[in-house]
């Protein structure tokens, strides 16, 4: 007999009608960094703990922030020239400037907080790829521009000699080198944010939908039903099921990781590999953590390209790594796990007011920028929530208009 697989059970007319909605003033919904963060400003810029809820549908960072390796870049994982073939060179600015603002932010708030004294590694990054290849030009073009643009991010050109050095590898080009970027606990700090935040946080509640009221917003959860002035949705890949309008913007995509067991060998910083679409970064303790998910962020956007599977990529990534860092030869994988980010076509986050209603606003597609842009992406929604700035949210947009007037499929 064939087991018939049923869709999630919703909600009925009487069900949904029928009970008490719970009154807050803002809602948020999604315990990542992004929701973690937002709650945290909201505190920090004076909105009353008792008037905030956070709504997560399992636990804090149980989402794609929880599965993070938490590598924080200056203007994310591609090579600035790339970047502004994708998104046109007011995007890729805006990407950039918010990302050194957030890291800024980012390491001088935490500071504050007594339990995050171990939550950063690593102060320094460098992008590579292999030798002679095309990957290496765009490092060394993008330095080029930056250098110049944004003088403040302090990058440098590492020459192929010294990243020989560093990485006892002599199959890498030069390095476009950031000396502000570090690498963090990513599941740490949004438990920190959301625990200091000191908002009411409703775990095990799945938002199914919102519905504007008379009086408010009505949120239906899995469990209870709210009556919100304010709702922030940062439920990355899954805002879509919650706001329809994301629903052909944001495609799931699965990203791989693995770390390996304590090694003496040292690598210096954070290391992004393009080509072999590596991501690493070297715990003090000695572990190695690495990521990559690139060959699918393609097959995401590009439609004749298939996604692969798993065992494929994880592979892939392994015999890359090994090849490249011979001197971690030795060191045997301990974990391998995945975890699913969200992408839109442009690779850039969306965050913007929802045409369901200008009191709700959503991020979504936070796809590698999780960590350099999502300390800053709850400042500025926490202060849309509590009415002090309403103009942040238009410089933002252009990462929105941008989607819609580009194809990504032409490049
Ligand atoms: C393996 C891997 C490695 C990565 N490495 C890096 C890295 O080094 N640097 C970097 O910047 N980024 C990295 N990323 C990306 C980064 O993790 C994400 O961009 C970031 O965590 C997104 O944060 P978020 O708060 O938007 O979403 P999430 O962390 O996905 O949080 C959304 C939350 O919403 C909750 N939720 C969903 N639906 C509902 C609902 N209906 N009701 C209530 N709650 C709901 C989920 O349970 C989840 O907790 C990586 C991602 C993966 C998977």
């Amino acid at each position: 007999m064939t087991k018939l697989e049923l869709p999630e059970q919703p909600l009925s007319f009487w069900l949904v009608n029928k009970s008490h909605a719970i009154p807050t003033q803002i809602l948020i919904v999604g315990g990542g960094i992004v929701g973690a963060s937002t709650a945290w400003w909201l505190t920090k810029l004076g909105a009353k703990k008792s008037e905030i809820t956070l709504i997560e549908a399992d636990s804090i960072a149980k989402g794609a922030t929880g599965q993070s390796i938490g590598a924080v870049y200056t203007g994310g994982i591609f090579p600035y020239t790339k970047l502004v073939k994708f998104v046109g060179e007011d995007a890729a600015k805006t990407v950039w400037q918010l990302s050194i603002e957030n890291q800024i932010l980012l390491k001088k708030e935490i500071s504050h907080i007594p339990q995050t004294k171990d939550l950063i590694f690593n102060f320094s990054s460098f992008r590579s790829a292999k030798k002679g290849g095309i990957e290496i030009k765009e490092w060394e073009e993008s330095f080029n521009v930056i250098e110049h643009l944004f003088p403040e991010s302090r990058s440098k050109w590492i020459s192929e000699r010294e990243v020989a050095k560093l990485t006892g590898s002599n199959l890498l080009g030069g390095a476009f080198f950031t000396p502000l970027d570090f690498s963090l606990n990513p599941h740490k700090l949004a438990v920190i944010l959301a625990e200091h935040s000191q908002v009411n946080v409703i775990r095990k509640e799945k938002v199914r939908f919102i519905e504007p009221k008379s009086n408010g917003l009505l949120v239906v959860g899995s469990n209870r039903r709210y009556i919100a002035q304010r709702v922030i949705v940062a439920a990355n890949v899954h805002a879509r099921s919650i706001l329809p309008e994301l629903n052909k913007v944001i495609t799931p995509v699965r990203l791989e990781a693995f770390s390996t067991e304590k090694n003496i060998n040292k690598l210096p910083g954070c290391w992004l590999i393009s080509d072999a679409q590596l991501n690493i970064t070297q715990y003090s303790s000695g572990e190695i953590l690495v990521t990559g998910g690139g060959w699918q962020y393609e097959s995401a956007v590009i439609p004749t390209l298939k996604s692969l599977p798993t065992a494929t990529v994880q592979v892939s990534l392994e015999k890359n790594f090994f090849s490249i860092f011979k001197k971690f030869n030795k060191s045997r994988v301990l974990y391998r796990w995945a975890g699913i980010e969200g992408l839109t076509p442009n690779r850039l986050p969306v965050i913007d007011i929802s045409e369901l209603s200008e009191n709700i606003v959503y991020t979504a597609g936070m796809s590698n920028y999780g960590f350099s842009l999502g300390f800053i992406f709850g400042k500025i929604l926490a202060q849309w929530a509590i009415g002090k700035e309403e103009l942040k949210i238009e410089k933002l947009r252009i990462l929105k208009n941008d989607l819609r007037r580009r194809s990504v499929r032409s490049t």
